[in-house]
């Protein structure tokens, strides 16, 4: 269990190298990312925890202290490498039994509840996490696609949670940038007619899985107007809506396999264990990643929080190109 530890903590810190690497795709929603060119650090930020408590909101230090009680660990808050293009993330290193939230200056209160809720789920309340199978190959696309499907799925649980905690879903949850610049300049490239390289989507094409990436795009935007039409102001649905539109028409074939992923979340409910591995199941199977990975979940020894393997599957791992 000690190198299925080490293994998943390598994994942990490979999968963040790669967040931060396709950051600007990843990010479009995520509260703690922010776009292309907006919001890089280009320097650390010196905040000790007990700084950093003096200044959160009480339910977001309640939170850290009810999160701590539970799990028996402390949160080592340390400041994100500078250059990076997240706000704030978090790791849970198996070996040193350490969660990790590391923070940015322009961090916002719901930066810090958004990393928390990710290690609530994954150690408290033990949704599934998507993993290598033991003997695969982890090549930087695998990683990028692996990366990419879980960050959106989990994503997708944790803004539900912020909006019902209270925190804006305009602003806060979803940051101004992914309407601003995503779905305001990429929809009017599109409209424009441009070609995959100049569309604002093709960040990660080099390194593959790029029909991933821009499915996924279309999947969050009909997602946001599914879960948030509601609560978001008219400005904003209309900004997604001109996004889904230009989309649609302008990039058939990514849109159908968005559509495969949409059915995965109106079939499941993402917000419940069981619908959250669901969807993770079928998504990395859409995109050929289950060979390569599958599902498992943290587990309590003790003091200690491990990831086991994901269970065997009959099939050749390894030895092959990327999926796509
Ligand atoms: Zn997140």
């Amino acid at each position: 269990m000690k190198s299925d530890s080490r293994k998943a903590a390598r994994l942990r810190a490979r999968l963040h190298a790669l967040l931060l690497l396709g950051g600007a795709l990843l990010s479009l929603l995520g509260a703690s990312r922010s776009f292309a060119g907006e919001g890089v650090s280009t320097a650390t930020l010196a905040i000790t925890r007990t700084d950093l408590l003096k200044v959160l909101r009480p339910a977001v230090r309640q939170m850290l202290a009810d999160i701590e009680s539970t799990t028996g660990l402390r949160v080592r808050f340390e400041p994100i490498p500078a250059g990076t293009f997240v706000v704030a993330q978090y790791n849970f290193d198996p070996r040193t039994n350490t969660p990790r939230i590391e923070i940015g200056p322009g961090w916002q209160d719901v930066d810090v509840a958004h990393e928390l809720t990710h290690m609530r789920l994954e150690l408290v309340e033990r949704f599934p996490v998507l993993a290598w199978r033991r003997g695969a190959a982890p090549t930087p696309q695998r990683e990028a696609a692996l990366g990419r499907v879980r960050s959106y799925v989990d994503d997708e649980v944790v803004h539900a949670r912020l909006v019902r905690a209270g925190y804006k879903a305009d602003g806060e949850v979803l940051k101004p940038p992914i309407f601003d610049d995503v779905y305001t300049n990429v929809s009017r490239y599109l409209e424009e007619g441009r070609d995959r390289r100049n569309d604002g989507m093709s960040h990660l094409d080099s390194i593959g899985y790029g029909g991933l990436c821009r499915s996924a795009f279309l999947a969050q935007a009909e997602l946001i107007l599914r879960n948030y039409g509601d609560v978001l102001p008219p400005n904003r649905v209309e900004q997604v809506k001109r996004f889904v539109r230009a989309f649609r028409k302008h990039r058939p074939a990514e849109a159908q396999r968005a559509d495969k992923v949409l059915a995965l979340f109106l079939k499941h409910d993402v917000q419940s264990v069981a619908g959250h591995r669901a969807i993770l199941e079928g998504w990395a199977r859409l995109e050929g990643l289950d060979r390569f990975s599958g599902i498992t979940s943290y587990r309590r020894r003790n003091a200690r929080y491990v990831l086991p393997w994901p269970r065997r599957v009959e099939v050749e791992v390894d030895k092959e190109g990327g999926a796509e």
